[in-house]
């Protein structure tokens, strides 16, 4: 079941659970985002900078469109690919 880049989106995720997102307008213009994991209190702070820029990131980069959710469903996540390690013995 493979989705496209280009219509799929990313989901945070944290100790099983899609993280947390909070916007936070700054005094110059322009805004930043934070998201925190209610579990752990992970904390990763997101920049925004033009799409124009995306060329100076090297080699590889992708631009990928991440949900941030205030009130993200507190369900748990699938198992994901933390679970399944180089010495997993099902490969
Ligand atoms: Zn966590």
């Amino acid at each position: 079941m493979a989705l496209d880049n280009a219509s799929a989106m990313w989901v945070p995720v944290c100790c099983g659970r899609v993280m947390r997102c909070n916007m936070f307008r700054q005094a110059g213009g322009g805004a930043y985002a934070a998201l925190v994991c209610t579990l752990c209190n992970k904390n990763i702070t997101l920049e925004q900078e033009p799409l124009a820029t995306a060329n100076n990131f090297g080699e590889g980069s992708t631009v990928l469109s991440l949900i941030g959710s205030p009130k993200p469903p507190k369900t748990e996540r699938r198992k994901s690919f933390e679970e399944a390690g180089p010495d997993d013995p099902t490969l």
